[in-house]
């Protein structure tokens, strides 16, 4: 593997801050990684594996070897007249996994239609999106680990997912994941009333839709509304959405009976998107910092936005919610 020395991460996340990492590598082949990292010298330390970049805010250079993985391939490992075991290295573009089971009628992918970044960091905040997480379709993944320096593969029941959460978000730089084996079904159940689906569906005439047209309204519905980072840097929300106790949501339906907020478990899920539009900072925008118009979750980059003024912006959002609501919003974008 070849390390390039002093280069810009600008084109490799979707935030578009110029920053520089002081070497970066790629990978595109797993076979690779042993020999690779014990070629490293001190000076090659720390490291960060990177995907499509889609989920980052660098606030500064880094001082270190950024590594981007770029390893490819799609397989089916294994069927049967129900299900398909459908392997993906971790460099495969996530939507390329998502087009090619939709394409073969293969369900359980088609709600999560469009999210950027990469298949094998999909495991690392359980992707989500319309009803539909990759702990639903994760059968297991190959890890390497970066302690042991080791590879093997985890169930499932061992990646500790609950909501954009996993063991791999909780202990960063301890595995990265080489490859993901999803399970997808052959007689497809469709999940439609989450978000905008059915409507979108509803409005272009489809009553009795395929999972290929299910895929589109999903893609038409997330261009609609969220910024295209080739044109406004972003990393989609930048926090998640707070889940608070049915006490805490009683005290703000007394003064706002119009909160937006969801069941989860036996407390509540509140949109934060509301709680920061509430706070007056849907569509501002501070130099090239700003909070996209129609979807205020979304932190975006208007031009040359350095990662401090979009941290500073998302620090006095965050102020903002916790005094007006007593609500701490967490950080969903990995920030380094
Ligand atoms: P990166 O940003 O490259 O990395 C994210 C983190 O994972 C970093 O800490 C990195 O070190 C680590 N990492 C990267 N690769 C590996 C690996 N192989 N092994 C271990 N760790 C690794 N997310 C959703 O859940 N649902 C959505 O609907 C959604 N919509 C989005 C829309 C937009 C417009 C954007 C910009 C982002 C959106 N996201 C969404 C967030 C993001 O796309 C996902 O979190 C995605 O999985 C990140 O993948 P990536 O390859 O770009 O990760
Ligand atoms: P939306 O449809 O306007 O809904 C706002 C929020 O309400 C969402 O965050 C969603 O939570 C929640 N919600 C909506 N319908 C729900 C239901 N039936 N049951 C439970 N919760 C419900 O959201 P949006 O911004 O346009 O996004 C649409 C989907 O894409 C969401 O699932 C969202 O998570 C996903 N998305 C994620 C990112 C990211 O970066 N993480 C970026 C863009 C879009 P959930 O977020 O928990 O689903």
């Amino acid at each position: 593997m070849k390390i390039a020395e002093n280069i810009s991460l600008k084109p490799y996340h979707t935030f578009g801050i110029e920053v520089k990492a002081r070497y970066l590598a790629e990978l595109t082949d797993r076979k690779e990684l042993p020999g690779f990292l014990s070629s490293l010298g001190k000076d090659h330390k720390p490291l960060l594996f990177i995907g499509g970049g889609s989920n980052l805010l660098f606030t500064r250079d880094f001082q270190g070897t950024v590594v981007r993985i770029m390893t490819r391939g799609i397989t089916v490992k294994k069927e049967n007249p129900g299900e398909v075991f459908l392997a993906a290295e971790a460099g495969e573009p996530w939507d390329d996994v998502v087009k090619f089971a939709v394409g073969r009628n293969w369900g359980g992918l088609e709600n999560m239609s469009l999210i950027p970044g990469n298949a094998g960091t999909a495991p690392v905040q359980n992707i989500g999106a319309y009803g539909a997480e990759l702990k639903d379709v994760l059968w297991s993944l190959d890890v390497f680990d970066l302690g042991t320096l080791e590879s093997h593969t985890l169930l499932n029941s061992e990646c500790g997912f609950g909501y954009r959460e996993s063991i791999f978000k909780q202990a960063k730089g301890k595995f990265l994941i080489l490859g993901v084996t999803l399970k997808l079904s052959k007689k497809p159940v469709l999940k439609l009333d989450y978000g905008q689906i059915r409507e979108e569906l509803e409005h272009s005439g489809v009553s009795d839709p395929t999972l290929s047209e299910v895929r589109e309204a999903v893609i038409r519905i997330r261009t609609r509304k969220l910024p295209d980072p080739s044109v406004h840097g972003n990393a989609g929300s930048f926090f998640k959405n707070p889940v608070v106790s049915g006490e805490l949501l009683d005290q703000i339906r007394f003064e706002h009976p119009e909160v937006v907020f969801y069941p989860f478990g036996d407390q509540f899920k509140i949109a934060a998107a509301w709680l920061i539009e509430q706070c007056g900072w849907k569509g501002r925008r501070q130099g090239d910092a700003g909070v996209y118009p129609n979807q205020p979750l979304v932190l975006v980059n208007y031009g040359s936005a350095s990662g401090k003024e979009i941290l500073d912006l998302a620090s006095q959002i965050r102020n903002a919610v916790f005094e007006k609501f007593g609500i701490a919003l967490e950080s969903e974008v990995n920030i380094f």
